[in-house]
């Protein structure tokens, strides 16, 4: 197997540019873990500058526009992402998906135009509360994995970020089994589509709540391959210890 752990801070709506000496800090400690790959997930307005003084870190975009380029108000294309330092960017956050109306075929879509520029990716997939306590957590995000998942995906440019939508943000996690169990799901549904040796190396990271108090437990999970992290990556101070737990 040998998956390098991927930490991801996903700064959401947050930042500005009185932020960028954390986000240097967040860097030099990324580079004090050359075993760990490291990423903060800004605002587009942050990228360039942050893109500069990132050090062990890499820089990422939170969102892109399917489409190359046109009449498309607001949006920002793959492209432009990675000409302002981008190297990687998320696609199908639940916010985003809620917020937005994205679909799981928009979500591939995406994904495929940023592997085009050249971008890495982190696809989000996760099931609403009513799903958990229904009882089917695992088909349904299987089965929205399998409808986001872009042609070609593999290894090198994909990763997957399982998020509880009940957890982001709430505190709450779920039990360590139930991470266990839906990620060794996630990964036999993934075989079942890019095949056993693909599926073997993708990431599958998890998100939802994750801090420097429940970080190293998450993270020893066979196939929990690092987290996305909100609330707690905001902060050098909070986001060390996640870093850490990761190796
Ligand atoms: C997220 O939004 O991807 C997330 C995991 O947020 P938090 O860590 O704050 O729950």
């Amino acid at each position: 197997m040998g998956r390098r752990k991927l930490v991801a801070g996903n700064w959401k709506m947050n930042g500005m540019k009185s932020h960028l000496a954390e986000i240097e800090a967040i860097g030099r400690i990324a580079a004090e873990r050359p075993g760990v790959e490291v990423g903060i997930f800004l605002p587009a307005t942050l990228i360039m500058a942050a893109a500069e003084g990132k050090g062990g870190a890499f820089i990422g975009a939170q969102d892109c526009h399917m489409n190359v380029n046109g009449a498309h108000t607001g949006c920002l294309s793959a492209d432009m992402l990675a000409e302002a330092g981008a190297e990687y960017v998320i696609v199908g956050h639940s916010e985003r998906r809620e917020d937005q109306g994205e679909s799981n075929a928009d979500v591939a879509a995406k994904a495929l135009a940023a592997r085009t520029a050249g971008l890495k990716v982190i696809l989000c997939v996760g099931e609403s509360l009513d799903v958990r306590d229904a009882g089917n957590a695992e088909a349904v995000v299987c089965e929205q994995l399998l409808a986001s998942l872009p042609e070609g995906a593999a290894a090198d440019w994909l990763a997957i970020a399982y998020e509880p939508i009940w957890a982001i943000g709430t505190g709450r996690i779920p039990t360590m089994d139930a991470v266990a169990s839906m990620h060794a799901a996630l990964r036999a549904a993934l075989a079942s589509r890019i095949g056993a040796q693909e599926s073997d190396a993708m990431r599958i990271l998890y998100g939802g709540s994750m801090n420097g108090d429940n970080a190293a437990e998450l993270m020893a999970i066979p196939d929990v391959d690092g987290g996305l992290v909100g609330g707690a990556s905001l902060t050098a101070a909070k986001f060390g210890p996640v870093i850490a737990a990761a190796g």
